[in-house]
This record gives structure tokens, sequence and C-alpha cells, in this order.
């Protein structure tokens, strides 16, 4: 394929959907000799920075500062696709790469693009989302872009009474970003990741649209796959009812209100309910057995379960169920976790208040079954969106602390069912001591429901070190890098069969070794999608290469 300096946006995206339909893929052209090599005097929608930027060389790990040369604020898809196109048309003449930018709430510079340029994709969020399907003529689903945030598509679905089925526990990611990694959290186990929850996406390298049936190949490797492959400009994500939404639209279907829009609207304001619910172990394998039955138990179990790690933990009962309500207070105010190390179940289930009594009945029924500490019941009552946004509650708390812009080395791996209880042992009171500074996340998710790099097993857990430093400098983080550390030697030592999720490597041996048999798949994509490595640099995965000496 070659590209000529007048080729103009539309012929370049002509082209793109062109080859989309023939399914021809990328081909590096000799770079054509009469470019201008100054991107300034590209004719753009948006706007081109080229000061004042020094924030996009900043993420939520603080922790990596690769500075771009350029930001690219987009004023529309087309703006993208004339910048990535300029960039190849450069060919080997520049070292210039293309980073898509979301939210910048990655953890080792995954977002940044060291002199390069990166794309603030947020700049086209809200540009004509739309919702289809409210009234269940079809299977509903949202058409976003690629800089949305996920508070926002729920937000502009429940306007319809629809809600997007899978989530993080942080909804202020962007749905590029969480569906360039995967997307995990308390629902995967019912509807797999974000990224099994996507029907079609728009992507910019030099294809538009892609789906399970339209350049399969591209979409299946763009939904995990680390922004190698192209931008996500936009996305259509699955919905289903609202929790409760599902008797307001049948009422508005069965014309038993008049004013629709507004009978949905104020239904989607009065919201349903959440009974968010946390329960103590002190025995791992209770604990992981009832995860698993949990989450093998098909539409009868919760809508949402995950579980954490408390170690030795001092103010236990002030400080892990701070909003929650004890089930029996007395018994509650007994409790003593004498130094143990606990585990906590947090399941929520969503119930329209009209039903009660029966959602009362099956969380009861589901109690039953579980092996907690009698005592330790705790519970919540919420509404549906204030439980989904339910992080930002601490970011609001943690930013007015100045603990929000600080390092996090954060470490989150998936480890294979069967080595669990062994892993557990190895770094649970040995490796790390004390959770205090900051959560462990635990549970298991089914890998049928995944198509990203995850163990060899049918069910995995993620477990998720969200350490912050103890103390401020660079001693605090230290510290807390030297046991990450040891905990990656110790899956190493013991063959735990660990994957990395946000996966970080320095070097293309580790990052092979990280996706064994889709190596040779990956590669292939990243060679037929971005033959010059240009995209997303700061996954560190590939290299763009200068011209070989002649
Ligand atoms: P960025 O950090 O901006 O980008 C991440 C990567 O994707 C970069 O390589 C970037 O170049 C690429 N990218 C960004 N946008 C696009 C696009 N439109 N097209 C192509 N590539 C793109 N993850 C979970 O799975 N579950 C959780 O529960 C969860 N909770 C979190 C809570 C917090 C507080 C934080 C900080 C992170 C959490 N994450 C969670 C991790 C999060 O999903 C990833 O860090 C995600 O990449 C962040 O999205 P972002 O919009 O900030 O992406």
């Amino acid at each position: 394929m070659h590209f000529h300096k007048h080729h103009t946006t539309i012929s370049f995206l002509k082209l793109s959907m062109l080859l989309a339909l023939t399914g021809v893929a990328m081909h590096v052209s000799d770079p054509d000799p009469d470019l201008d090599l100054d991107l300034a005097t590209l004719p753009l929608d948006g706007r081109l920075a080229f000061r004042g930027i020094s924030h996009a060389a900043c993420d939520f790990g603080h922790r990596f500062e690769l500075p771009p040369s350029a930001v690219l604020y987009p004023g529309s898809v087309s703006d993208i696709a004339k910048i990535v196109g300029h960039v190849y048309r450069l060919g080997r003449r520049s070292l210039l790469t293309v980073a898509a930018r979301g939210h910048a709430h990655s953890l080792q510079g995954q977002a940044q693009a060291p002199g390069g340029i990166v794309v603030h994709m947020e700049a086209l969020a809200g540009q004509e989302a739309s919702v289809h399907g409210a009234d269940f003529d079809e299977s509903p689903y949202v058409d976003v872009s690629g800089g949305e945030l996920w508070i926002d598509v729920l937000r502009k679905s429940l306007e319809h009474g629809l809600a997007p089925k899978s989530w993080t526990d942080y909804l202020h990611l962007t749905v590029g970003g969480t569906l360039s990694n995967a997307g995990i959290s308390g629902q995967a186990f019912r509807h797999g990741p974000q990224i099994s929850n996507v029907r079609q996406l728009e992507i910019v390298t030099e294809v538009l649209n892609c789906s399970a049936e339209e350049n399969s190949d591209l979409f299946y490797g763009v939904l995990g796959g680390l922004g190698q492959f192209g931008v996500i400009t936009r996305a259509r994500i699955v919905l289903e009812p609202a929790p409760k939404m599902v008797n307001a639209l049948k009422m508005v279907n069965d014309k038993h209100v008049f004013d629709r829009s507004g009978c949905v609207t104020l239904l989607a304001c009065l919201c349903s309910q959440v009974k968010w619910m946390r329960v103590l172990y002190s025995d791992f394998a209770s604990f992981t057995e009832d995860q698993e039955m949990l989450i093998a138990a098909g539409e009868r179990t919760f809508d949402y379960i995950e579980g954490f790690v408390i170690i030795n933990r001092t103010g236990l009962l002030n400080n892990w169920r701070s909003s929650f309500k004890p089930r029996d207070p007395a018994q509650a105010s007994q409790f003593d976790s004498d130094g143990r190390t606990l585990f906590c179940l947090e399941m929520t289930k969503n119930y329209d208040p009209d039903e009660a009594e029966t959602m009362q009945q099956e969380v009861e029924e589901l109690l039953s079954r579980l092996r907690y500490i009698p005592s330790t019941l705790f519970q919540s009552e919420v509404p549906y969106i204030e439980f989904l946004d339910r992080v930002h509650v601490s970011e609001v708390k943690l930013r007015s602390q100045g603990l929000w812009e600080i390092p996090h080395p954060w470490l989150n791996l998936l480890i294979p069912k069967s080595r669990i209880h062994e892993f557990a042992s190895g770094v649970f009171g040995k490796i790390l001591k004390d959770s205090s500074n900051g959560p462990i996340l635990l549970y298991p998710v089914n890998k049928s429901k995944t198509s990203v790099v995850i163990p060899d097993e049918e069910i995995f857990y993620l477990v998720g070190f969200l350490s912050a430093p103890s103390s401020a400098g660079p001693d605090g983080l230290e510290q807390v890098l030297r046991q990450n550390e040891r905990i990656l030697q110790f899956c190493d030592g013991a063959r735990i069969g660990m994957k990395q999720y946000l996966p970080h490597y320095s070097t293309q041996e580790e990052w092979r070794a990280h996706f064994g048999d889709r190596w040779e798949k990956f590669k292939q994509r990243k060679e037929a999608y971005d033959p010059l490595n240009i995209l997303a640099p700061g996954q560190r995965i590939f290299q763009k290469q200068p011209p070989p000496a002649s």
C-alpha cells in the first residue's frame, strides 16, 4: 500500500474501509521523500499541542515519566487517522510513535509515547453516544467513543433503563483503555470481562469497522491487545436491562404509562437497590471453596462476587466495613481477629424494592450455604449506581488527603485455581505481613468467559496487591517494589503458572514468556496491523526501528 502526500483523510479512511472489506493488512511502504515532516502543517479539526503537555508524561502509577513531543486533541476520528497516517508515511525516516491516552490510569507508562504523539482520547468523549434496543426490538447496545469514561456510559445507558453487564471496580477509566486490557471485576464470573461484551469496534490504523463477523482477526486482536493494533475510536457495548428496569420497561411497553421517555428517565433516577454484604473467614479453604461454589451456581447466585485479604489489621471492625452494619451487633462486637489473617467475601444482590422479600429469601438461601464466621455478616443497602461507582468515593477522600497523586506500585496476578492455596500460604503472612498498605483483592473468574492471556485452567484467581508506599519518599516505594519482586520470585520458584494482569515487562523474552502459545499470533498481528511499531510504545513490547544504515 502506498500513501501519497496529497491523500486527504477521507481518502485515507476510504482506503482503510476498502482494506477492511478485502481483509488486506498494512504493508510498509517506502517513505515518501517529499512528505512534509512538520506535523504542525497538518489540517485538523482539533489541534496539536507542543507546549504545556507535561501531563501526558504522567499516569496513575506515578513512576514513569516519558515526555512526548506533541499531544493531539482530536476534533474528529479523522484527526486520529490523519496523525497515524502521517506517521506511517514518514516510515522509518522518523522515530515518531503514537499512543492513545485514555484516562491514563496505567501503572507503568503504558499510555505514554516518549518523544512521540499522545492522543488525548477523552477529547472525543460525549460525541454522539447512542443507545439502541431500549424497546427490546433488538438486543440492546450502546455505541460510544473510545475515550468515554465508563461512568458516563452507565449514566447514558441508565437514561434508557439499561446498563452494561460487565464492569471494573472503578468507573473513571475509558472504554478504549479497559478494552485494551480486559476489564475484570466481580461480574466477570457471569458475563466474562468487558472485552467479552463488545459487539463491534471502530479502529484506526488502516482498518475501520470490525466485529466477530467482519475483520474478526483485528476485532479479537484489539480486545485485550494492549493498544498494539489500532486506536479504538468507537465501541459497541452490549447492554442489559438495569436492575429494576426490567419491570419498569415492561410497564412502559405494556403501555401502562403515558410519557415513555419521562417515565424511563424518572425511574432511572430512582434507580434500583443493591444489597451489599461482607462476611469473614479465617480458613482459606472454606473461603475459596465458597467463592468457587458461588461462581458455579449459574443464574441462582449473587450478582457480584469478589473478596479480599486482611492481614493483621488493627482496628479491624472499624476499617473493613466502615459503611456496613452488622446483622448481629452484639455478636459482632465480641468478634476478635486475634491477629489472624482473614478473608473477606464480598457479594451483592440487585433488587427491585417491590420484590425485597423474594430477594431476601434468595439471599438467605445462598448465605445458608456459606461457611463464614457467623458473627461477621455485615450489610449495607445502596442505589445501584452508587454501588458501581463506589471506588470514586474513596478517590475523593484520598484526593482530599493528598493520597491519590502518589506512586502506585500495584501488582495484579492471575493464579490458577490448583495453585491458589500454595500461593496463599507462601505469600500471606510470610512475604506480606500486613495489609495496611492497601487492599489485596482475591476472587475467582472462569476461563470460559475470558480471552486474554490467563493461566491454563478452567478457573483462575485475580489477586490484586493495590499497595501504596507506607511512607513518602523513595524508601516507602522501594519497600513495596521489593515485596512485589519477592512475590514474583516466589511464583517463579514454585512454578505457580501465574500470569500478570496489566502486565509490565522490559524485554521481548519476558513478553514471549508472558504470551506463551499466543506469542506467535500476537507478533503476526503486529506485523499485519502495525508493521512499523508505532502504536502504544509505552507497553515496551515492540520498538520502532530506525532505517538500516545504507
Ligand atoms: P490508559 O492508561 O490511558 O491506557 C492503557 C493502555 O491502553 C495504553 O497502552 C494505551 O495506549 C491504550 N489505550 C488507551 N485508550 C485506547 C484506545 N482508545 N485505543 C487503543 N488503545 C488505547 N482494571 C480491571 O480490569 N478491573 C478493575 O476493577 C480495575 N480497577 C482499577 C481501579 C483503579 C483505581 C485504577 C487506577 C485502575 C483499575 N484497573 C482495573 C486497571 C485499568 O483497567 C487499566 O489501567 C486501564 O488501562 C485504565 O484505563 P485508562 O482509560 O486509564 O487507560
